[in-house]
């Protein structure tokens, strides 16, 4: 059995004092669920105010980015080895570094390899544009994206990471996919390119979470598709109490 994610992604939001109160917050609020893995990913810069509010309480602390070589002449990168002990997690290749910084999938692979390597959790996200949806593409390029992603790596690292499906027309519009077809990408594209390159037990095994426009409304509906193991959470999730109801809601839905 998958437990179930729910992992807030900050973006370039809140300050250090701001990011330090939600974090407090986020504590207080969602300490009874530990049916489900909460994580929260603030900029860098708040990364050790953040990791020191959630002190020793069970919720995981992710960065939002990093980079693969370890060390050298790289203005305004951060090392993968360099988030150690200031988070667990690290997001790797979301829709807006592809966007606007020129990731690739050749990029995201190194930055996966680097983030394992240093003992951190990727959250690796993939998903296709609204002209790809709309082209009938989405398969083709999810599952070319997964490939991409997890190039070169082991069926236990892959086992260990986390995949995130977040069709971009769907981030940060209100426009989230339905529920089934958030599933049925999630299950029939991302879980079975998983599949077919590692087998049935990573498959099984590995935790693919769906992101876009979710939120206390529609997450009930999300997280009762099988296929779906948690949500990569923008907007909702800068808000305390709009994630702790989320992480209330899964932890329900996950009780049943
Ligand atoms: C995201 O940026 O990963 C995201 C899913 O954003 P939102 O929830 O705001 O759509």
């Amino acid at each position: 059995m998958r437990k179930p994610m729910m992992a807030g992604n900050w973006k370039m939001n809140k300050t250090v004092a701001e990011a330090t109160a939600l974090a407090g917050q986020i504590v207080e609020l969602t300490s009874g669920y530990t049916n489900v893995d909460r994580v929260i990913c603030p900029t860098f810069i708040s990364l050790s105010a953040v990791k020191a509010a959630v002190g020793s309480a069970p919720i995981g602390v992710g960065a939002q980015n990093c980079y693969w070589e370890e060390s050298g002449a790289f203005t305004g990168e951060v090392a993968a080895a360099m988030l150690a002990g200031l988070a667990e997690y690290v997001i790797i290749g979301h829709s807006e570094r592809r966007q606007f910084f020129g990731e690739t999938d050749e990029t995201v692979n190194k930055k996966t390899k680097a983030a394992l390597t240093a003992g951190l959790t990727p959250i690796v996200c993939i998903g296709e544009s609204l002209a790809q949806n709309e082209a009938g593409e989405t398969q083709s390029f999810v599952s070319g994206q997964v490939r991409g992603a997890l190039e070169g790596l082991s069926g236990e690292q892959v086992q260990s990471l986390v995949l995130a499906y977040e069709p971009i027309w769907a981030i940060g519009t209100g426009l989230a996919a339905t529920s089934q077809q958030a599933g049925d990408i999630c299950g029939g594209v991302v879980r079975a390119t998983v599949r077919e390159l590692y087998g049935e037990a990573v498959a099984e095994a590995t935790r693919v979470l769906y992101g876009g426009s979710t939120k206390p409304g529609n997450i009930a509906e999300i997280m009762q598709q099988p296929d779906i193991d948690g949500a990569l959470i923008g907007g909702a999730a800068l808000d305390g109490k709009s994630y702790g109801e989320m992480v209330r809601i899964t932890s329900e839905v996950y009780q049943k």
